[in-house]
Parts: C-alpha cells; structure tokens; sequence
C-alpha cells in the first residue's frame, strides 16, 4: 500500500441501494469518462462481495460473460464497462472478490504472519481490502471503486467498513461516496416514490456512511421539489441529487450526466482543478445515435441466449461499429437448440450477418453447424469467435474436406480426428479456475490477408481464453480446400485466425477482439464486419 503522503489520488466509491442491476457499472464508467475529458486520469476498480475467487468458473447465465483483461484477470463484466468508456486498459488489481481478500489473509496466517493474534473480520479482512482498493487505485488522479451488491446485503459489510474507514483516515476532499439508488413510479398513485431512496440511505448512514453524491435512477424526470424532499431527508445537497434517466443506449449517459454538472460537482467536492471538458468524441457518439442512416440486423447463435449480458462485449462491439458507420444496430441472440435442418433457412435468412460466439461445450452444436453451414455456402458474412471458429474448423472439416467423424477433444476426448484438440500447456492442468490460456498474446497475421488488411499491420495482440486449438497436423488438407490461415502465434504452431479465400467475409479468430472495442474506437474487426453485413443488406457483396 502507497503511504499516505504518497498517494495524491482522490477516491469515488459508487455503492448501490435499493435493488441490484441499477447500472452502477454504467454509472461508474461514466464519470470516470466525463472526468477524463476534463484532461485527469482515471482509473475505476470493482469490488464484489461473493466468495468465488474469480468469476471465471461461474456460469455465465447466472453472472453474466467473464472479462479477460491484457493481463490475464477473469474479471466481472463491469470490468468491460470501464475499459469501453475509459482509455485506460485495466489489469487484475482492478477487480477483487471476497473469496481473494479471504485466500490472502487466511493464506499470510497460515504462514505464521499474524503469530499470536487473533484474526478477525476487522481489522484484517477490512485491512486487505483497503489494501486492495489503494494498490488498485495507484497513479490516477481519480480512482474510481465500484462496490458490487446492495446496501443491506449481509456480505457487503465489510466492505462498506473499509471504505467508511478509507474516508475517516483521507477526509472528504480525497474520498467521496456515490450513491446509485432507485426512485421508481408507482403507477396506481401516479407518483414518483423516494421511499426506497431515503430507506437505503438510511442503512448506509447507520453503518457510518454519508453520501456525498446520489444517483437516482428512474424512468421519468425529478422535479426539483422531489429532488428537495430527497436532499432534505437523506442529508445531501440538492445539487448533489442526480437524475439517471432509462436511454436506449448507455453511451448518451456521460452526456447526461455532464448537463446536470456532476463532473463540475465532483471537481469542487475535491476541490481540484481541472480543464474545461472536451466532449466532442462523445458529442459525435451522440450524433451517430440520433441520425443513422440505416439499420442492420445481426444474429448471435449461442447457448446462453437466456441472458443477453452473455454476450455483452460481442454486441457493444456491433454497436461500436454500428457508430462508426452510422447504422442503427439491431442484435438477437437465437438459441442455437432451436435451429434444426427444418427451419435454419427460415430463420437465418433475416440477419444482415452471423456471430458465432465464444463458449464451452457441445450443447447446440447442431444449430451452431446449421449457421456456419448456411454462411459459408451463401457467402454471407460470418464472424466465428473462439469456440466459433473451432466449429467453424469442424464444419469445414465435415462439409467440405469429407472428415465426417471431425470434432474437437473437448466434445469427445478420444475421438480418432481431433481437428480441434487440447493445447499442449493445458494437458497436465487439473484445477479449473484461472488456468486457461489467458489475456493478451502477441499474433502475426499474413501478408495480404483479409484480416491483415482488416488490421493494417500484420503484427497485433489480442486477448485469450481457451484451452483448445486448432490441430495443425490438419493444415495442408484444409489449405487445400481454400482456408487460409491467416493468423499465427509468432512460433507458428499456434493457429490464431483463418478465413476462406472464396467468401467476402468469412472470418475465425481463437483470440476475443471484441474484448478491445470501444465507442470511441470500434475494433477494426467489428468495423470491416459490419461494412460486410452493410454490403449484404445492400446486395453489393461480391
Ligand atoms: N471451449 C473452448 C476452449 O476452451 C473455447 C473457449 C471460448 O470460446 N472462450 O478452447
């Protein structure tokens, strides 16, 4: 931990109460992208009170997809939030759990580092984690923690007891509490209620936290007077009572945020300075959104349909992209069980374009096949991440080079063609948590290539999260069937994309591209994606 002294970075903790999915990652993103534009660097962390180390062993119907940082961190996907509206890349310090926090300390006593004491929730626990929240917070001038739960949960106490003591040790001019809640329209009454409001600030007050700042989301605007009656009862400014509107797209809400002054307000509380805002990057996202010139529509065909925070960094990726080229962009998850030989035609025809995306397991693989079959054959485009292009390499193998038994190990481990087999490094692995090939991997990609001139340079870095690969003794037989495999590790041995030589956008990639998007700067591969399903749309595709 930085020394007092040291360490001049001011701290926002972003809490929320009443109900969970209030977007306070959306919350936090955002101020630290307004803060940014006002020329101060920021850096935002997440803190989550469950027990798992990681959550990179939870499914992603129950947690939603798993973040892959450069440096290898499964984070939370509110860790995708803050990457997409803040420049700054996050690393593995920048999301910790209980479970960590725990595994630390239990791990320094078993080691003899708390000889003679007895080791209790406070202070221990709540030392490593303002331990953690300093470490993460390092070298910015805003450090930006976001709380994960709700206030009253039981697991978030300790928490809550290391940031109240963070601001008793700092002052208020260097740690500030933001508060997310809900003021929800009650339709009967006909009226916007701040009984929650004032009922989870309560709790926060009791356990010796004053907010500075409150966030209220709600579907309709505040009226000043039920602004006042909400800085009168929980004890804050009324120009520190903020509105965060339901939007159709969380990239208007820097914006939002910045005609009601919260930038301004933050500044102040710190009593920092700061340049005048530059908005314009975000004034043109804004601009894009109001105006597009068309529509597209894009299928994802996956198993965790359920759940549309599965796929969250694929479709923000479309979005992204959908900015750039000014078209409204419309995402459906189709639940690859649902696709059969009887109906794929009927219902894959309507997409402009196909993402088949990352996952684990041979569930709705039929559907999966259908889709790449479908592409492939009428030359539509197609985007095949991860686990997507595994399957694509199977469909392939299957269709077009006649391997009819091709499959990966992973679906059957002793099969006699594993065309997608286990990775060398990963064959002695036996715990499950945070041993994949993991975060950032250099590529070379080859001269010429579709994806070497998506990219514009032939050697880039791209996030991972596999076990399996491509089998390259299978190379030259699918060379010879047109498959070019245009992205390689720098040894060669590793097969990082391939593309079809006879299709206008046929593209696989073993690595995460759209783990890099930003509205700001869309990832080239989601741009050329979407040029591809715009030339589809417009019958222009060759
Ligand atoms: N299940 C595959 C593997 O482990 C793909 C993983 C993924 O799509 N992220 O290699």
């Amino acid at each position: 931990m930085l020394s007092d002294s040291q360490n001049h970075t001011k701290i926002i903790f972003v809490t929320g109460g009443v109900i969970s999915s209030l977007g306070k990652g959306i919350v936090a993103a955002s101020i630290g992208a307004l803060l940014e534009t006002r020329g101060l660097s920021v850096v935002i962390s997440k803190a989550d009170p469950y027990l798992n180390v990681d959550p990179g062993t939870m499914n992603p119907l129950q947690h939603g997809e798993v973040f892959v940082t450069d440096d290898g961190a499964e984070t939370d996907l509110d860790l995708g939030h803050y990457e997409r509206f803040i420049s700054r890349r996050l690393q593995k310090k920048n999301a910790f759990t209980t479970g960590q926090v725990y595994d630390t300390v239990l791990s320094r006593e078993r080691q003899g580092g708390y000889l003679g004491g007895t080791v209790q929730v406070v202070p221990h626990i709540t030392d490593q984690i303002k331990s953690n929240i300093c470490y993460a917070s390092q070298g910015a001038d805003i450090a930006i923690v976001e709380i994960g739960g709700t206030v009253g949960d039981i697991e978030s106490l300790p928490f809550l007891e290391a940031i109240r003591q963070l601001r008793w040790e700092r002052g208020s001019e260097r740690v500030a509490f933001c508060h997310v809640t809900l003021v929800p329209y009650v339709q009967v009454a006909m009226e916007l209620k701040t009984k929650p409001t004032q009922h989870s600030v309560r709790d926060l007050r009791q356990l010796g936290i004053q907010p500075d700042l409150l966030i209220c989301r709600s579907d309709r605007a505040l009226s000043d007077a039920l602004k006042a009656k909400i800085a009168l009862f929980c004890n804050v400014d009324i120009k520190h009572v903020f509105e965060s509107l339901d939007t159709d797209s969380i990239y208007r809400v820097p914006l939002a945020f910045h005609e009601q002054q919260l930038d301004h307000t933050l500044i102040k509380h710190f009593n920092i300075w700061a340049k005048q805002p530059d908005l314009s990057r975000w004034r043109k996202i804004e601009n894009s959104l109001n105006n597009p010139k068309g529509k597209l529509i894009i299928g994802i065909i996956g198993k965790y349909t359920d759940l549309v925070d599965s796929y969250k960094s694929i479709i923000e990726s479309l979005v992204h992209a959908g900015i750039a080229h000014l078209q409204g962009i419309h995402t459906e998850c189709i639940d690859a069980e649902s696709v059969n030989a009887a109906n794929y035609e009927k219902i894959l025809s309507k997409y402009h374009a196909i993402v088949v995306p990352g996952g684990f397991g041979d569930r709705g693989m039929e559907g999966k096949m259908l889709a790449l079959t479908y592409q492939r054959e009428n030359k539509r485009p197609l985007l095949a991440i991860c686990l997507g292009m595994q399957l694509a390499v199977i469909e392939i193998a299957r269709h077009l080079i006649g391997i009819t038994q091709a499959t990966s190990q992973e679906f059957d481990p002793s099969t006699q063609e594993p065309v997608v087999c286990l990775m060398d490094e990963q064959r002695k692995v036996v715990p499950k948590g945070g041993t994949m090939r993991l975060g950032a991997y250099p590529c070379v990609l080859k001269e010429n290539s579709l994806i070497c001139r998506i990219y514009g340079e032939q050697n880039i870095s791209e996030r991972h999260r596999h076990r399996y690969e491509f089998n390259s003794a299978y190379k030259q037989r699918f060379e010879e069937h047109n498959v070019i495999f245009s992205g390689l590790s720098p040894s060669g041995k590793l097969v990082e994309a391939m593309e079809l030589s006879d299709h206008p956008f046929y593209l696989g990639c073993q690595f995460h591209p759209e783990l890099k998007s930003r509205p700001t700067e869309p990832h080239p591969i989601f741009c050329s994606f979407i040029q591809a399903a715009m030339d589809q749309r417009d019958g222009l595709s060759t």
